[in-house]
């Protein structure tokens, strides 16, 4: 017989599978909140003005249009230029310049967060650490992306008790683990996944004061931090705002070195609306050695950083080998064209005033007495704090879907279904 035989059913994707269900579903009243992807008040996934005038620039552009070979392993040298810039000089002016004039990052183009995060995953599995420490609640491909990789170690801690962030249990827990190291005199390292803002499913984010805290903990422990940044703009709808967690992880005053570097994954899906182009990247901030110091600046070319480069560019090679071109050909026009720069950012800081019209239409609209944290929410999502069964009745009754963990997907909602949505969620929670 064959050994395929022996291959067991895995179980479906909690959320793409849901998806599958709306579709069948024959409740005119029906209403799909389970995948974060934008809609607008009409209920319709549209292309941003900004991305819609460089997909035109690019379709009468002939070199740009024409040309299908592949991108270099780690992406295009304008790519990286654009990202880069955005990433480290717009959004993180104060210290960016300096690792950029440094040398001390490594960039690689990819497959969206998604691809973000499992070459991070397979980068650090193989030369730092098998230890990751993922938020509870957390995204649920976190887990599945870093068992992918290569990490044996998956560890959750505490980000949220009763309807708030859990800071106390959070902190308590990374000191718990520093406390046990000692004892026993372990050096393993140990990585941990920050959601850079927005967290999902929560939409609860630490405080610039907590995240101080936090990342000081961090440092102290050594952890590798592995900033996941697939909302950028969505809170405040200032896309530049939003990286407060990478300019605080940059601050050389405050973090002189981080002795395992900074991962940060990043992704064009929600805030240029580009999901299935697959457009993100990770970038590497590597410590400074003491090798750099000698140098001269002409001279440098960080070999570490270089080093790390070269890792990167065979784990990509034997993974996929090199990233699709047309979203970063979108990127590219949209980063590198003033004109069109200012429109997305408009056109993000419009997504999220909509997203935050409905997260306040339907706080007016829902008499929960537990409705403690709902303002203080922010992003895609509302977590409802509903069990599994109160979900499975939402489906079944109403034809309202989450997903099973209860979280909301707010661009689903809209003024033609609000009310329904309201009172099918004050059934519920009773
Ligand atoms: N990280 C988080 C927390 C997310 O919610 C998502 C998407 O839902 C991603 C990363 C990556 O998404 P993508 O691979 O589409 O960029």
């Amino acid at each position: 017989t064959s050994s395929l035989c022996k291959v067991p059913r895995a179980p479906p994707d909690k959320v793409l599978g849901l998806s599958e269900h709306f579709k069948k579903d024959k409740n005119i009243h029906k209403i799909d909140l389970t995948v974060g992807i934008y809609k607008d008040a009409w209920g319709k996934v549209t292309t941003f003005p900004s991305v819609a005038k460089a997909q035109k620039l690019i379709d009468s552009h002939l070199e740009l249009n024409k040309n299908l070979s592949y991108l270099p392993i780690t992406g295009s040298k304008e790519f990286q230029e654009n990202v880069m810039n955005f990433l480290f000089k717009e959004s993180c002016p104060q210290f960016g310049p300096f690792y950029l004039a440094h040398d001390r990052i490594s960039f690689v183009q990819t497959l969206s967060g998604t691809g973000a995060l499992a070459v991070a995953a397979k980068f650090l599995a193989l030369f730092i650490s098998k230890d990751i420490w993922i938020p509870d609640p957390s995204w649920a491909n976190h887990k599945n992306i870093f068992q992918n990789n290569g990490f044996e170690n998956i560890h959750r801690y505490s980000y949220y008790k009763d309807g708030q962030i859990d800071i106390d249990g959070w902190i308590k827990q990374l000191k718990t683990l520093a406390h046990n190291q000692k004892k026993e005199n372990d050096k393993q390292l140990h990585c941990i996944i920050l959601h850079a803002c927005c967290h999902n499913p929560t939409g609860l984010d630490p405080t610039k004061e907590q995240w101080k805290e936090i990342i000081d903990t961090i440092y102290e422990l050594k952890m590798v931090p592995i900033v996941d940044m697939a909302y950028q703009g969505l809170e405040s709808g200032d896309m530049l705002k939003d990286a407060y967690l990478m300019r605080l992880c940059l601050d050389v005053d405050r973090y002189p070195n981080w002795s395992n570097g900074v991962f940060l994954c990043q992704s064009f899906a929600k805030n240029m609306g580009l999901y299935g182009e697959r457009v993100g990247s990770l970038s590497v901030i590597t410590p400074a050695t003491a090798d750099d110091e000698n140098l001269n600046p002409l001279q440098r070319g960080n070999s570490l950083q270089q080093n790390i480069d070269s890792q990167l560019k065979q784990i990509v090679r034997g993974m996929y080998s090199s990233p699709p071109g047309y979203g970063s050909r979108v990127v590219n026009v949209v980063l590198s064209n003033t004109k069109l720069k200012h429109q997305w950012f408009k056109d993000v800081e419009f997504m999220a005033q909509r997203l935050h019209y409905v997260r306040k239409e339907m706080f007016e609209r829902l008499r929960w007495p537990d409705l403690i944290n709902f303002a203080q929410q922010h992003g895609m999502f509302y977590y409802t704090r509903f069990n599994p069964r109160q979900v499975e009745v939402l489906k079944n009754k109403f034809s309202v879907y989450l997903t099973g963990d209860g979280r909301l997907s707010l661009s689903g909602v809209n003024d033609s279904n609000i009310d329904y949505l309201c009172e099918a969620l004050d059934a519920v929670s009773k």
